[in-house]
């Protein structure tokens, strides 16, 4: 219903908690934003692991009765986002099989780009696969390799995937995580003290999901490092030396929930800033109010606010309760989709210029039923801001973004967006001020590919990639 552009997952991971499957489903609980097709949870009581996974939301797949029948102190967890016409249980995480390595379950937040060209070699060598998902490729690499030990196994394995990947595995009484050379999903890492002097870890897509369990935030788990834990303790190494690093800078932009700290920076601070440095350099001198489109416009528009000195206020009220079906009446209602999650506020907005702050157009259609919406509500102007540059390309790294052709800014100037989307201006964060909100001016440790085309792989195979997108 909302265009946007949509999070493929978020991960979760509980080592040495007598609650782990409680506190794996409070983590995936507070991850929900990243994914809300499908979630599961894996758990190992030390030998065996049991494995729960439903379509739906979190809440309503793990009743108490299920949790229950979940035993162990070691969980992983996963929250999916899936594509349309997706066969979406069977892609459904975490994936848990029983091989020649024993009980392995694997959960993945990220894409693989040379997953296609892996599994046709699989395949041709024998390899039967369930699911479309590519995360299944990385455990058949597992049961493939020639490595004896699990991690031996897994780093072999790791060595053979490209792309974008947060993982966290869960063996019979192991646990390892991993990220991609790049980082270009987050994986914090963070710790929960037990009586005894005894610690829990805890890993999770953003630091969100520890706040909700009492843990720690510790650091980020690096680029190109696996870390394992088990009865002999934990080991941290580097399988992979580090390449330029490309950490997602949509996950500031707009996927991160603004409580969490991701790639060690709080995202709330990120899109402060981006409102603050859009109202630098695209004001709005007529406007009387500034008004974020919720609920992911709400931080940029309280920098925008700030740095123009013009009032805030949530004059578009967002239900949060819509479900996926609903009834629409026979008779047509005009722009009645993004009536049923939005409403105006009319005594705030009518007679007044207001700006609207978004984070992204991606194909223009729900921007204008929003502008329209305003006006309609009586307001004067509608100028319209948006907390990031202009979304030019496609994702291939855990993204779900349409094709080129369907995204508004890879095909008109931004005037002609504004025409489309019938605003009386638009402005977009330029990119060297998007580097600054992230504190990145200096460095050179995000992606922008959506934004520049510039992608930070080589990406041999694009076609297949164009045709087949899609993410975990
Ligand atoms: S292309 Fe865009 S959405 Fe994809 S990883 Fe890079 S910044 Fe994130």
């Amino acid at each position: 219903m909302f265009d946007k552009l949509h999070e493929e997952c978020g991960v979760v991971a509980i080592y040495g908690h007598p609650e782990a499957a409680n506190l794996a489903y409070l983590g995936l609980y507070a991850l929900q934003h990243r994914g809300q097709e499908s979630a599961g949870l894996a758990v190992s009581n030390g030998k065996e692991i049991e494995c729960y996974k439903d379509l739906g939301h979190v809440a309503d797949i793990f009743k108490p009765e299920v949790l229950g029948r979940l035993p162990g102190n070691m969980a992983i967890g996963h929250t999916r986002y899936s594509t349309a016409g997706d066969s979406a249980f069977l892609n459904a995480q975490p994936f848990s099989v029983r091989c020649n390595k024993g009980p392995l379950a694997v959960a993945h937040n990220g894409n693989l780009t040379n997953a296609n060209a892996l599994r046709r070699s699989l395949e041709s060598d024998g390899a039967i696969f369930q699911a479309t998902s590519d995360t299944e490729v990385i455990l058949h690499l597992v049961a493939h390799s020639r490595e004896r030990s699990l991690d031996d196994a897994l780093r072999d394995a790791l060595l053979q995937i490209e792309g974008a990947y947060s993982l966290v595995f869960l063996a019979g009484n192991r646990m390892i995580v991993a990220r991609d050379p790049h980082g270009f999903r987050p994986l914090a890492m963070g710790q929960l003290e037990l009586s005894g002097q005894k610690i829990c870890y805890v890993f999770a897509s953003e630091t969100c999901a520890f706040d909700l369990i009492g843990a720690t935030y510790m650091c980020d788990v690096e680029p190109g490092e696996m870390v394992s834990i088990g009865p002999d303790g934990m080991h941290r190494e580097r399988f992979v030396a580090p390449k330029n690093r490309a950490h997602c800078v949509f996950e500031h932009v707009y996927f991160s929930r603004p409580d969490s700290f991701v790639f060690g920076r709080s995202v709330m601070q990120s899109r402060e800033k981006m409102g603050r440095l859009l109202a630098k350099a695209h004001p709005a001198p007529t406007a009387e109010l500034v008004v974020p489109v919720p609920d992911s416009g709400v931080a940029a528009a309280i920098g925008f606010a700030e740095e123009s000195g013009t009032p805030f206020r949530q004059a578009l009220i967002r239900n949060h309760y819509v479900g996926r079906t609903f009834i629409e009446p026979s008779q047509a209602i005009r722009d009645f989709g993004v009536k049923l999650k939005l409403n105006p506020v009319k005594h705030l907005i009518k007679g007044k210029s207001v700006v609207l702050v978004d984070d992204s157009i991606v194909r223009g259609t729900t921007s204008r039923k929003i502008v329209r919406m305003v006006r309609s509500a009586g307001a004067r102007e509608v100028h319209l801001r948006i907390s990031c540059p202009p979304t030019l390309s496609p994702c291939f790294y855990g993204v779900d973004t349409p094709t080129k052709r369907e995204l508004i800014a890879a095909n008109q100037s931004i005037d002609e967006i504004r025409r489309f989307v019938e605003a009386d201006s638009l402005g977009y964060l330029p990119l060297n001020l998007l580097r600054q909100a992230v504190d990145d001016d200096d460095r050179f440790d995000y992606c922008y590919a959506c934004y520049t085309g510039d992608y930070p792989t080589d990406l041999y195979n694009i076609d297949e990639l164009m045709t087949g997108r899609g993410g975990q």
